[in-house]
């Protein structure tokens, strides 16, 4: 079986299905379904396909996203697909290149394109479920089987290769009243108000964690404890004086925090222990309040 193409259609002519080797598309073909990450399946796809109909650039921009994902470097001239899949769009596919696309070129590309349909839609679907797997489906938060090996990771590197690492330990105060005064329904949707809030105060490097029911964890790194505490502190007044609606209604709301900074030679089990210990002793000191590990 050949591997490399036929050749190319000619420079007027329209690229039928047959304008590429069978052998070649079904290589194509199984190449692509090796990959399940959207950036990698791309990468191959680029790969295969610019010694085809040459491109210096191809980009995947998702339908529902603002990101997108590029291989190569960008030029003046270019030629985009949408990816349709029962009427619903996946995302549109980009090439560019230095000289214009020809319309034989164009119609290649289109051909090729078609191969990257499926295999991109399981890559999305693939991605997809790791987000959800990785998530609370309340709070968007990231859960807690996620913190767990999001600490182990952040912890060996910063044992390896120095630099603070500090966590935060937030536990809404008197949250059972809050559902037994105004219900369950109310207590998610003040959780979910509580979620957005904080997710506004933490640098994009942070990461927010639903620890528990009403207890959040958030991983900072390059963070001292003097740093993470004067964060914790904010958020804490943030929270006070923030006005909580819910089903109509206002709802009182304080957080108390504990905070640690990973100590050296410590583990990840040991470091989240001490950071729920320095909140025990905000909760045992009064609640609305934060805690320094010492
Ligand atoms: P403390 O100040 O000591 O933390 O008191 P607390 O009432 O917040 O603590 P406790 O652990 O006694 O109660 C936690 C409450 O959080 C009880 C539980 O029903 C509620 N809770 C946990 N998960 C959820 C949830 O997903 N939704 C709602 N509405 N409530 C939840
Ligand atoms: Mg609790
Ligand atoms: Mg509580």
């Amino acid at each position: 079986m050949s591997l490399s193409p036929r050749p190319r259609p000619g420079r007027t002519g329209v690229a039928r299905r047959d304008a590429f080797d069978k052998g070649w598309l079904l290589h194509l073909s199984q190449r692509l379904q090796t990959k399940l990450q959207v950036e990698e399946l791309i990468e191959v796809y680029a790969t295969e396909c610019a010694p085809v109909v040459p491109f210096d650039s191809v980009a995947f921009q998702y339908t529902d996203r603002e990101v997108s994902i590029e291989h190569g470097t960008r030029q003046p001239h270019s030629c985009a697909y949408t990816l349709l899949l029962s009427d619903h769009s996946l995302g549109v596919m980009t090439y560019t290149r230095a000289r214009p696309f020809s319309e034989s070129d164009a119609a290649s590309l289109e051909l090729l394109t078609s191969q990257i349909v499926y295999p991109l839609r399981n890559a999305l679907l693939y991605e997809r479920a790791v987000v959800a797997a990785s998530r609370d489906p309340l709070t968007g938060a990231n859960n807690r089987a996620n913190l767990e090996s999001t600490l182990e990771r952040e912890v060996s590197l910063a044992q390896r290769h120095g630099g603070d690492l500090s966590l935060i330990m937030f536990d809404l105060d008197h949250f059972k009243q809050v559902n037994d005064r105004h219900g369950h329904s109310t207590g998610d949707c003040v959780l979910q108000t509580f979620t957005a809030r904080l997710s506004q105060c933490i640098r994009s490097s942070d990461v927010l964690f639903r620890y528990g029911g009403e207890e959040f964890v958030v991983v900072l790194r390059n963070t001292d404890l003097r740093g993470a505490a004067l964060l914790a502190e904010r958020i804490r007044q943030v929270v006070e004086s923030m006005r909580v609606e819910c089903s109509g209604k206002t709802v009182p709301l304080t957080v108390s925090a504990g905070v640690a900074t990973l100590s050296a030679g410590e583990d990840a089990a040991r470091f989240l222990q001490r950071t729920d210990r320095a909140l025990y002793h905000s909760k045992t000191g009064g609640r609305n309040r934060v805690t320094a590990a010492a």
